[in-house]
């Protein structure tokens, strides 16, 4: 299933409720490249959905080296007849 990056907004103004179903965050350390993808549904579990997403990359710490600073994200949004129904 191809990703797209999603360019909707301004990412600092992008909250958690703006995440769907088909989108995933994916988190880059800037120390050691280490670098995962975090489904929306995680985001949800975690955080109020008005919460700006700037905000809780402020959380994000990589989990090979430790680093929490200036932890580098985007979101993908799969695209195609493949993927799953919007909520
Ligand atoms: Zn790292």
């Amino acid at each position: 299933m191809p990703y797209e990056p999603m360019t909707r907004g301004l990412k600092f103004q992008i909250r958690v409720e703006d995440l769907t179903g088909r989108d995933v965050v994916v988190v880059t350390c800037p120390v050691c490249h280490w670098s995962c993808n975090v489904a929306s549904h995680v985001f949800y579990a975690r955080y109020h959905e008005l919460r700006k997403l700037i905000d809780v990359a402020k959380d994000m710490k990589c989990k090979r080296c430790q680093n929490r600073k200036d932890m580098v994200w985007r979101i993908e949004r799969a695209v195609g007849p493949q993927g799953p129904r919007l909520a």
